[in-house]
Parts: structure tokens; sequence; C-alpha cells
């Protein structure tokens, strides 16, 4: 009997954990056999595995192999566990030498020919390689450059099951990664291509500066998404810890591009109106694919013409929006993506869709229901809600708008003051603090809060209403540099609700 031992990384989610596979060569008819919940595309593995050892000049044996996979309850999806595979059959016929792979994690697809494919997920693997104490590991060449963004551990790059196995003999050298350039933030388009709509700038502003949730009403054309799109542009930069977190996501969702792997700011995701639960949320075959509120991590969520959305695709994102992450239930266990992000919802106000209200030609009730599917829940956290009116024809010829990089500063400013204030809470925006708290750790001024009680007496502000009001005012006093908000404040946050619709 003889016994070959490699290690690779089981991803689950964001969630990685190292495998062990042992490789046993043992008497009995030539055949291969794999132990330890294998999935389907694991099974074609055997096969992939035997070709590329042949082709890569290495001698299969021809006696019975057994290949374990253990722990034996963990998911083992995919083809990333080729090359340890491999790895572990030559170890255990000794073709390698002796111990080689032992501290060492390897990471890839073969193909037939031997060449080494790249695999979705190689970033959180790495870091829970990093994380279960290992000093090395081996990528294939395509994963090298986001393998790198991990520090603290030898990556290398590895073309082919050739050029690994001669490593292994001290025959050759793998590629090293490129250094990593942090804090090169992606372009947005600028702030200062909006025309006009200083109430709208203003709101996208406020929303940045609380993490509020925001919702534009108004005719088609009248610059929803040009706004939308420039929100990640002015919300703060992704500290480092952040952007592997990020990064993560898309490595896992396969989105990463070539060179540049490194997410470092917020991203912008627009699924279309059609998209589905599962593209939403995340699922699929196989292993689990983040969905859209999960790519949004740490970014913006833009949701077009979000009333057209199924029904089932919006109560979907309560979930997220309530506990920040998604946990995908799959056959082998639950997969787990964080899902915390800024969404921007803009809808027409009504099925016609005039570019002038007056034009509308919808009964009123159709025209009430239109946003009424989106009431409730996914609404109740939504703070501000605007509506944008047609630019008068003036207002064209207007000076040009505030760059990014101004309305930037005073965001990130006022995101540094919400920081300090709830440090002790753990809340690190407006957005975030709960409606008790609220009213209970901070009190304001009596004339500051008297328009809030005027209207919840009146019956124009609901309870809810009233606590969005109050987190909106907090922020409009972090952006004026005030200690706590006063009535001006106050009255500005109410005067948000106001021009909403709802
Ligand atoms: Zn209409």
């Amino acid at each position: 009997m003889a016994l070959g031992r490699a290690f690779s990384v089981a991803v689950s989610g964001v969630d990685g954990q190292v495998v062990e596979i042992e490789a046993d060569i043992g008497r009995g008819l030539p055949g291969v056999h794999l132990v330890g919940l294998p999935d389907t595309a694991l099974n074609e593995s055997r096969d992939r595995v035997k070709a590329a050892v042949t082709n890569s000049g290495g001698k299969w044996p021809d006696s019975r192999v057994i290949l374990a996979l253990s722990p034996a309850t963990l998911p083992k999806v995919g083809s990333v566990y080729d090359l340890a595979l491999a790895l572990a059959v030559l170890d255990a016929d000794k073709q390698i030498p002796r111990g080689s792979l032992r501290r060492t994690v390897f990471l890839g697809e073969l193909a037939l020919d031997g060449r080494l494919r790249h695999v979705r997920g190689v970033l959180p693997a790495v870091l829970a390689v990093k994380k279960a104490g290992w000093s090395s590991v081996v990528v294939p060449m395509a994963g090298l450059a986001e393998a790198g963004l991990v520090d603290g551990i030898d990556v290398l790059g590895s073309r082919s099951l050739k050029e690994t196995v001669a490593w292994l003999r001290g025959d050759g050298a793998l590629c090293q990664p490129m250094p990593v350039a942090w804090g090169e933030p992606d372009t947005y388009p600028d702030m200062s291509e909006v025309v006009g709509q200083p109430e709208a700038r203003w709101a996208l502003e406020v929303a940045a500066a609380g993490a509020h949730h925001v919702m534009l009403t108004g005719p088609p054309g009248i610059g929803k998404t040009m706004l939308a799109q420039r929100l990640p542009g002015i919300l703060p930069p992704l500290t480092e810890t952040e952007s592997l977190e990020v990064t993560a996501i898309h490595s896992v969702a396969g989105t990463l591009t070539g060179d540049h792997p490194l997410i470092s700011s917020p991203p912008f995701i627009a699924p279309h109106h059609s998209t589905t639960v599962s593209a939403m949320v995340g699922g699929g075959t196989g292993m689990a694919k983040p969905g859209a509120v999960s790519r949004a991590h740490r970014g913006v969520l833009f949701l077009d013409e979000c009333a057209e959305m199924g029904p089932k695709v919006l109560e979907a994102l309560r979930t997220p929006l309530e506990d920040g992450e998604i946990r995908i239930a799959r056959r082998d266990g639950v997969a787990r993506y964080p899902a915390r992000f800024q969404l921007v919802l803009a809808a027409n106000p009504c099925p016609c869709a005039p570019a002038r209200n007056s034009d509308c030609v919808c009964a009123p009730t159709v025209r009430r229901k239109y946003l009424g599917k989106l009431s409730g829940p996914l609404l109740d956290r939504v703070d501000l809600r605007i509506t944008m009116m047609a630019v008068a024809s003036g207002a064209l010829t207007d000076e040009i708008g505030e760059s990014t990089e101004h309305v930037r500063a005073r965001v990130t400013g006022a995101r540094d003051a919400a920081a300090e204030r709830w440090r002790e809470y753990g809340w690190r925006t407006n957005a975030e603090v709960p409606g008790p708290a609220l009213r209970q750790k901070f009190t304001l001024s009596r004339d500051a809060v008297r328009p809030i009680e005027r209207a919840l007496r009146n019956g124009s502000l609901t309870a809810r209403g009233a606590d969005r009001a109050l987190r909106v005012s907090w922020t409009l006093s972090d952006l004026a540099g005030t200690s706590m908000p006063g009535i001006d404040e106050v009255g500005a946050a109410l005067d948000f609700r106001d021009r909403g619709t709802m």
C-alpha cells in the first residue's frame, strides 16, 4: 500500500476551509474511486486528472487508486481540487519528492493536456489558507493577481501540472505576483456633469453622508440614472479590509478583471427590472453564485423602474436589508455572502410615464396602485424620497455644478462625525441606528422636536416616519458641522419627506 497526501480548499460563499486529499494505491483492478461527498463535477475530475497526468509526462498507476477528501462532511463542489488530486496520486506513486506537499496548498482545474485552469473564488480560498496557518499556496496563473492581494503568505502562480511538478522537484520556479497598487480608485462619472437638479443633487449628498437608502421618483429622462451612477463616486473609498471583502465576493462571482483585480471603490450594481430572485440574492446550481445584492456589498444597488420588478424579487430584498448578508441553502450546507449595500430605487410616477405630469392618461387608481406595490417593509427602510421635476429651460445655462471630489470631501467629513458619535454603540452610519436608540441616546431640544411632534399629532407623520426624519436630521447636522440637529435640520428633514410622493 502506498499513500499520498495533498491539500486544497473548499469554498462555500466567501468562506473557505482547507481540505485534505489522500490517495491510496492498492492492489486490485485498475480504476479510480473517489470518496467523501463528491459532486458531479468532482466525479468528472477522475478522468481529467488521469489524462492530465499522462499527458504531462507522468505515469498513472496501473492498479486501483482510491482518492479520499476530508473532512468528509464538507461540500466539495467543482474542479478546484484537480491539481491537488493529481499531486496526491504522484506523491503516493513516489514520482515527486517525499514531503514536498506538506507546506503548500494547491488550487486549480486541470485541462486534459495538463494546463492549469482558473477557478472561481481564488481570493476567498487563499484568505482561508492563510487563516488556517499555511505558509504557501499555488494557484493558476489567471488567479495569481487576485491571490497576490493577500499578504503574509507565499503565493505562486503555475501554468500547468508539469510546471508544478518541476517546481516540487527543484527543477524550476513558479511565478510571483506583481505588487498590489492599493488605493487606486475607480473613476466614476462626475457630479459636475449633472445639469440643474440642485435638490436631487443635495438629496444624493445627504444619502451618501448618512448611508440612507433613497428613492427617486420622476418622469423618464429626467436624470435619475445619471444621478444614481454618481453616488458611488461621492462615497468614501473602501478601506483595505473592505476592498478585500468586496473583491472576494466578485472573485466567487467570476467578475474580476485579470491584471487589476482589486476593487477599491464602492461598486455600482444595476440589475434589470426583469431580474429573477436568484439573480438578485444569489443561487444557481453547483457553487452558489453571489447575487446582485452581494456584488453591491459596500457599494450601491440601483433598481431602475423598480415598480416594474416582480413582487417576489422586491420581497427578497428584505433579508439583506435587515441582516446585511444572505444565506443560501444548498444540498450540502449553507453559503453565506455579505450584502450591505446602499439602495437607490428609481421609479416613474405612473405606468404611462409621460414627460410632463399633466399628460398622464392613467386612471387615479392605477396611479396610486403603481407605486403602492413598493409599500411596506421595503419602503420603510428608505429614509429619503425625492420627486424630481423637469428642469426649467433657464437652468440649462446655469453654472456648472460642484465636482464629485468636492462633494465627497463633505460626505467623508459627515461620515467621520457620525462614526465617532455612534462608535460606542457599534454603528457606523446614521442609517444603521435603530429608532429607539435615535430617540433615547441623545435628546434633541424641545424646539427642535416640536415640528415632528406636531406632525405626529395631526397624523401627517407615522412613528416610523418620525424616526426616518430624525435619522436624516442627524445627517444634515453632520453635514453642517453642528453637534446636534436643531430646528433647521429637523425642518429640512421633514421637508425631504414632504417632497416625496408618499
Ligand atoms: Zn400615467
